[in-house]
Protein backbone atom coordinates (compact mmCIF):
# COMPACT_ATOMS: atom_id res chain seq x y z
CA UNK A 1 0.00 0.00 0.00
CA UNK A 2 1.08 3.44 -1.11
CA UNK A 3 0.70 5.40 2.33
CA UNK A 4 0.99 8.78 0.58
CA UNK A 5 -1.55 8.91 -2.15
CA UNK A 6 -3.98 11.29 -2.10
CA UNK A 7 -7.53 9.95 -0.88
CA UNK A 8 -10.29 12.60 -2.26
CA UNK A 9 -13.55 13.41 -3.96
CA UNK A 10 -11.26 13.75 -7.49
CA UNK A 11 -9.07 10.55 -5.96
CA UNK A 12 -12.17 8.36 -4.50
CA UNK A 13 -9.97 4.93 -2.95
CA UNK A 14 -10.47 2.01 -5.50
CA UNK A 15 -13.38 -0.45 -4.36
CA UNK A 16 -10.99 -3.74 -4.72
CA UNK A 17 -8.46 -1.80 -2.45
CA UNK A 18 -11.34 -0.97 0.11
CA UNK A 19 -12.04 -4.88 0.45
CA UNK A 20 -8.20 -5.86 0.78
CA UNK A 21 -7.91 -3.45 3.57
CA UNK A 22 -6.15 -5.54 6.60
CA UNK A 23 -8.09 -3.59 9.60
CA UNK A 24 -7.14 -4.32 13.21
CA UNK A 25 -9.71 -3.33 16.57
CA UNK A 26 -8.29 -1.80 18.70
CA UNK A 27 -9.51 0.27 22.20
CA UNK A 28 -9.39 3.76 23.19
CA UNK A 29 -10.80 4.74 26.29
CA UNK A 30 -13.76 2.42 26.54
CA UNK A 31 -14.38 2.81 22.52
CA UNK A 32 -13.49 0.21 20.11
CA UNK A 33 -12.37 1.31 16.83
CA UNK A 34 -10.60 -0.30 13.60
CA UNK A 35 -7.39 0.75 11.39
CA UNK A 36 -5.16 -0.08 8.97
CA UNK A 37 -2.47 -2.71 10.41
CA UNK A 38 0.53 -0.36 10.06
CA UNK A 39 -1.37 2.48 10.77
CA UNK A 40 -2.33 1.21 14.01
CA UNK A 41 1.43 -0.08 15.14
CA UNK A 42 2.32 2.94 14.79
CA UNK A 43 -0.83 4.65 16.82
CA UNK A 44 0.29 2.44 19.27
CA UNK A 45 3.64 3.69 19.92
CA UNK A 46 2.15 7.50 19.22
CA UNK A 47 -0.33 6.53 22.14
CA UNK A 48 2.34 5.35 24.44
CA UNK A 49 4.76 8.20 23.78
CA UNK A 50 2.27 11.17 24.54
CA UNK A 51 0.99 8.66 27.40
CA UNK A 52 4.63 8.78 28.67
CA UNK A 53 4.72 12.69 28.58
CA UNK A 54 1.61 12.59 30.59
CA UNK A 55 -0.62 12.91 27.31
CA UNK A 56 -3.69 11.37 27.08
CA UNK A 57 -5.20 11.23 23.29
CA UNK A 58 -8.74 10.45 22.74
CA UNK A 59 -10.47 9.12 19.46
CA UNK A 60 -13.41 9.23 18.26
CA UNK A 61 -13.22 7.92 14.83
CA UNK A 62 -10.60 5.94 12.83
CA UNK A 63 -11.93 3.19 10.11
CA UNK A 64 -15.38 3.61 8.26
CA UNK A 65 -16.73 1.15 6.61
CA UNK A 66 -18.51 2.57 3.29
CA UNK A 67 -22.15 1.70 4.53
CA UNK A 68 -20.70 3.79 8.18
CA UNK A 69 -19.63 6.66 5.53
CA UNK A 70 -23.12 6.61 4.02
CA UNK A 71 -25.16 6.80 7.11
CA UNK A 72 -23.33 9.83 8.30
CA UNK A 73 -24.19 11.22 4.89
CA UNK A 74 -28.03 10.83 4.98
CA UNK A 75 -27.88 11.40 9.38
CA UNK A 76 -26.36 14.83 7.86
CA UNK A 77 -29.40 15.26 5.11
CA UNK A 78 -32.23 14.71 7.58
CA UNK A 79 -30.58 16.73 10.34
CA UNK A 80 -30.71 19.67 7.66
CA UNK A 81 -34.57 18.79 6.35
CA UNK A 82 -35.24 19.38 10.20
CA UNK A 83 -34.04 22.44 9.99
CA UNK A 84 -35.95 23.71 7.19
CA UNK A 85 -33.68 23.26 4.22
CA UNK A 86 -35.60 21.98 0.97
CA UNK A 87 -34.44 18.07 0.34
CA UNK A 88 -31.86 19.50 -2.34
CA UNK A 89 -30.48 22.19 -0.50
CA UNK A 90 -29.83 19.66 2.38
CA UNK A 91 -28.22 17.31 0.01
CA UNK A 92 -25.36 20.17 -1.47
CA UNK A 93 -24.73 21.26 2.94
CA UNK A 94 -24.39 18.01 3.38
CA UNK A 95 -22.03 17.18 -0.18
CA UNK A 96 -19.60 19.92 0.88
CA UNK A 97 -18.95 19.29 4.65
CA UNK A 98 -18.68 15.42 3.70
CA UNK A 99 -16.97 13.26 1.41
CA UNK A 100 -18.80 10.25 -0.43
CA UNK A 101 -17.77 6.84 0.26
CA UNK A 102 -14.71 5.82 -0.37
CA UNK A 103 -12.92 9.42 -1.30
CA UNK A 104 -12.76 9.86 3.07
CA UNK A 105 -8.93 8.59 4.26
CA UNK A 106 -11.18 7.32 7.19
CA UNK A 107 -12.82 4.98 3.97
CA UNK A 108 -8.92 3.67 3.68
CA UNK A 109 -8.49 2.97 7.63
CA UNK A 110 -5.84 5.73 7.34
CA UNK A 111 -7.15 8.29 9.41
CA UNK A 112 -7.78 9.36 12.94
CA UNK A 113 -10.17 11.99 14.51
CA UNK A 114 -8.93 13.21 18.08
CA UNK A 115 -11.45 14.47 20.32
CA UNK A 116 -11.79 16.54 23.08
CA UNK A 117 -12.09 14.56 26.39
CA UNK A 118 -15.48 14.80 26.75
CA UNK A 119 -15.78 13.40 23.70
CA UNK A 120 -16.32 16.05 20.95
CA UNK A 121 -15.21 17.33 17.96
CA UNK A 122 -14.99 21.02 17.95
CA UNK A 123 -12.24 23.01 16.61
CA UNK A 124 -11.34 24.16 19.86
CA UNK A 125 -9.27 21.00 19.96
CA UNK A 126 -6.64 23.43 18.87
CA UNK A 127 -6.17 24.47 22.27
CA UNK A 128 -5.50 21.70 23.84
CA UNK A 129 -2.03 20.01 24.92
CA UNK A 130 -3.08 17.11 22.80
CA UNK A 131 -3.29 18.93 19.72
CA UNK A 132 0.17 21.04 20.63
CA UNK A 133 1.45 17.70 21.61
CA UNK A 134 0.41 15.91 18.18
CA UNK A 135 1.70 18.99 16.05
CA UNK A 136 5.05 18.27 17.46
CA UNK A 137 5.38 14.66 17.01
CA UNK A 138 2.70 13.32 15.34
CA UNK A 139 5.36 13.56 12.21
CA UNK A 140 7.58 10.81 14.20
CA UNK A 141 4.99 8.27 14.17
CA UNK A 142 3.69 8.58 10.71
CA UNK A 143 0.99 10.96 10.99
CA UNK A 144 0.43 14.26 9.63
CA UNK A 145 -2.10 17.06 10.26
CA UNK A 146 -3.96 16.42 6.93
CA UNK A 147 -6.51 19.28 6.59
CA UNK A 148 -4.38 22.38 7.80
CA UNK A 149 -6.15 26.00 7.68
CA UNK A 150 -3.38 27.51 5.16
CA UNK A 151 -4.44 24.89 2.62
CA UNK A 152 -8.15 24.56 2.51
CA UNK A 153 -7.73 26.24 -1.28
CA UNK A 154 -5.34 23.39 -2.10
CA UNK A 155 -7.71 20.31 -0.24
CA UNK A 156 -10.75 21.39 -0.24
CA UNK A 157 -11.40 20.46 2.84
CA UNK A 158 -12.07 22.88 5.82
CA UNK A 159 -9.41 23.55 8.91
CA UNK A 160 -9.63 20.08 10.64
CA UNK A 161 -7.43 20.14 13.89
CA UNK A 162 -8.66 16.90 14.63
CA UNK A 163 -8.06 15.02 11.66
CA UNK A 164 -4.56 13.49 11.29
CA UNK A 165 -3.70 10.94 8.57
CA UNK A 166 -1.08 8.41 8.56
CA UNK A 167 1.27 9.03 5.41
CA UNK A 168 4.36 6.35 6.65
CA UNK A 169 8.01 7.21 6.69
CA UNK A 170 7.39 10.25 4.28
CA UNK A 171 5.70 11.86 7.29
CA UNK A 172 8.44 14.25 8.01
CA UNK A 173 8.84 15.57 4.63
CA UNK A 174 5.05 15.98 4.84
CA UNK A 175 4.47 17.37 7.73
CA UNK A 176 5.08 21.38 6.58
CA UNK A 177 3.37 21.21 3.63
CA UNK A 178 0.42 19.82 2.25
CA UNK A 179 -0.38 16.10 0.59
CA UNK A 180 -1.56 17.67 -2.78
CA UNK A 181 1.56 19.83 -3.13
CA UNK A 182 3.75 16.51 -2.61
ZN1 LIG B 1 -11.46 12.83 10.05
Amino acid sequence: MDYSKIISREFPLKYADYLNLELVEFENHGNIFRLEINAFHSLKKMLESAESEGINLYICSAFRSIEHQQEIIHKSIVQYMAEGLSKQQAEEKTNKEILPPLASEHNAGLAIDFCLEDGELREDFENTEQFEWLVKNAYKFGYILRYKREYEDKTGIIYEPWHFRFVGISAKELKDICLEEY
